[in-house]
């Protein structure tokens, strides 16, 4: 018998039907012997119908009361699931955040979990109840709602997973696990049986947004291992867990590729002390936020510097840049904002090398001219013209062994 947190995103629950069909997958979880923690989402459109009520009467809704309104959508999902869990014929119960002392701190909109009391869903659980619990929020010391920021549901759920030692956290969403890259872009893509933690989280924050990425990296701090996969079709998903439980290593996991990028260029900058400063230093002021660095040093004393930014704030990156430009005296600013970053991502590469070189090779095969690199432990990063961008993923994809077989 295995305790199991499962998760069930907007979309899941979206109509009553979609609810329906939920109770029955999570009944046929219980038929098999596991005890099972439902976590639900808001109706999907719920949270935005909500937040767009609240903004027709302040521009910037009081933030106490802006969760006590966000909070009832996920009140509406549980209350519907217990009852067509009671309309099987079987027992549950319903809690909001607060209910199951799902105590966060005060910082409403954005709250951060502080812990979670499990003994209520222990003995519910013993009776054989169903639990199932509001996602996305928790209430504060003094009793105040709280909500835990956009997508924070799959951030209750582990939240709930550790607090209870669960055997597993599974997320059920849309689609039906992680794949090797994005397969609108490359049809060959397959779907990971497991990832570590640290590969998502490269992968998610390189853009395959399939989970909150706080939710990862929560689970992988108390070692719960969490699971994506589908709530519309059956399948064993992607298992995201600790690496030294994985069974068989690929080199690469996966290719990961952002399209909001923006490269920045300054050139023949007189080359001292505190230019990077000078430099970046307006930049961070401005809340730009930079992702890539190089610089290179001329022969002439003067240096090249290029940093890459979010393509939102290219231009005004670049007005800032131009001005800097003008007060070092360097020969001129200028950006691209038709480029993308590619990354392949594994911890295979810390015991394997020449992966860059065959990246790179792969590449120049096809004329692909590489603008920057950058590399961790188990990524390595290039920033290619954007019109390459579909050519590259697909070519690096099956040169790794990615292609479904
Ligand atoms: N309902 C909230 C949102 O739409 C939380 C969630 O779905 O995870 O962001
Ligand atoms: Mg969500």
């Amino acid at each position: 018998m295995a305790l199991l947190v499962q998760k069930y995103g907007g979309t899941s629950v979206g109509t009553v039907e979609r609810i329906e069909s939920v109770a029955d997958k999570v009944i046929r979880s219980v038929e098999q012997g596991n005890q099972v923690v439902v976590v639900v989402s808001a109706m999907s459109g719920e949270t935005n119908r909500l937040l767009t009520l609240a903004k027709e009467i302040s521009k910037r809704p009081n933030e106490r009361e802006l969760d006590v309104l966000l909070s009832t959508g996920e009140q509406v999902t549980i209350a519907l699931l217990s009852m067509a869990f009671h309309q099987r014929g079987y027992h549950a119960r319903s809690y909001t955040g607060s209910q199951v002392s799902i105590v966060t701190d005060s910082a409403h909109n954005k709250a951060r979990i502080r812990s979670v009391a499990d003994e209520k869903i222990h003995r519910d659980l013993a009776k054989n109840r169903i639990v199932v619990v509001a996602g996305f929020q928790g209430s504060d010391e003094e009793g105040n709602i709280t909500t835990l920021g956009r997508g924070g549901s799959d951030t209750s759920a582990v939240a709930l997973a550790v607090a209870l030692g669960a055997d597993e956290c599974q997320i059920f969403t849309d689609v039906d696990g992680v794949y090797t890259t994005d397969p609108r872009v490359v049809p060959q893509a397959r779907r990971l049986d497991q990832i570590t933690f640290d590969e998502m989280l490269e992968m998610a924050s390189l853009g395959s947004k399939v989970l909150q990425i706080r939710a990862v990296e929560f689970a992988g701090k108390y070692r719960v291992p969490l699971r994506v996969l589908s709530s519309f079709s059956e399948g064993g998903g992607t298992l995201i867990t600790y690496e030294d439980s994985m069974m068989e290593q690929a080199v690469i996991s996966g290719i990961a590729f952002n399209r909001d990028e923006a490269q920045l260029t300054i050139t023949g900058v007189p080359d001292k002390p505190g230019v990077a400063h000078q430099i970046l230093g307006p930049i961070s002021e401005a809340n730009i936020e930079v992702d890539m660095i190089v610089q290179n040093v001329a022969p002439d004393q003067t240096t090249d510097f290029t940093f890459t930014v979010n393509r939102n704030d290219y231009e005004r990156g670049l007005e800032i840049l131009t001005q800097i430009a003008e007060e070092l005296g360097a020969e001129a600013a200028s950006g691209d904002a038709e480029i993308v970053k590619v990354s392949l991502v594994g911890v295979g590469m810390r015991s394997h090398a020449g992966i860059a070189s065959k990246m790179f090779q792969t590449l120049a095969s096809e004329s692909i001219n590489i603008r920057m690199i950058s590399t961790s432990e188990i990524k390595i990063s290039v920033v290619i013209d954007e019109k390459y961008l579909e050519l590259g993923v697909r070519m690096l994809h099956s040169s790794f062994g990615l292609d479904r077989l």
